[in-house]
């Protein structure tokens, strides 16, 4: 379990890699630490898996060395919960840490409380002093709770491997290369339409 120095030190390395502070980069180094401790040690290289982009993603990346780049730490940040997963990548053992929402007690934890349901002041959203004061104000109701705020599961990750290295393809309409998914995939994506995400302009 980390001191409280270690936790002071990981959250000024995770606010300035993060741009700015946040309750929940401040939640997400107790759930790290919690998954890494009853992880264990592993047999291959530890991954990390966060159901949201948001704020944990950042806490995983600077806490573990499980980064977007090297590929170890995957986002499903459609499932959008505030869940994350330590896991062996070598047998698929993994810790998950979400948030035990019975445990928050509107009356002794409001902000927080507001915080998991997203009912905080739209004030908060508007950033300045109204947001840093409700920050700080999660966070003091977080610390009294703790580990206990946290649900622990241990769980089989499904594609546990390394991911596969696709081949690269050059995509008959942009001349860039592409990684081909499989035979069929004859044109980049982008191409095709399916993730067309900017149009040409001159500005
Ligand atoms: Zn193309």
């Amino acid at each position: 379990m980390l001191s409280k120095q270690e936790i002071e030190q990981f959250a000024q390395q995770i606010f300035k890699f993060h741009t700015k502070q946040a309750p929940g980069l401040y939640i997400g180094i107790l759930m790290v630490d919690y998954a890494r401790e009853a992880l264990g040690t592993v047999k291959g290289k530890m991954n990390a898996i966060t159901e949201t982009q948001a704020c944990l993603s950042d806490v995983v990346q600077v806490m573990t060395g499980c980064t977007m780049g090297n590929r170890y730490l995957r986002v499903m940040k459609d499932i959008g919960r505030f869940a994350l997963v330590l896991f062996d990548r070598e047998d698929g053992r993994g810790i998950r840490v979400s948030v035990d929402l019975s445990k928050i007690n509107p009356t002794e934890a409001p902000e927080m409380y507001k915080f998991f349901h997203r009912t905080r002041d739209p004030k908060v959203n508007l950033g300045g002093p109204e947001r840093e004061a409700s920050g700080k104000k999660i966070i003091q109701e977080f610390e009294k709770l703790g580990r206990e705020l946290f649900i622990l599961q241990k769980v089989l990750i499904l594609e546990h491997g390394k991911p596969p290295m696709l081949p690269a393809k050059i995509c008959p309409t942009c001349r860039e290369t592409f990684l081909q998914r499989d035979e069929t995939h004859a044109e980049c994506d982008f191409c095709s339409g399916t993730h067309k995400y900017y149009d040409q302009c001159n500005f």
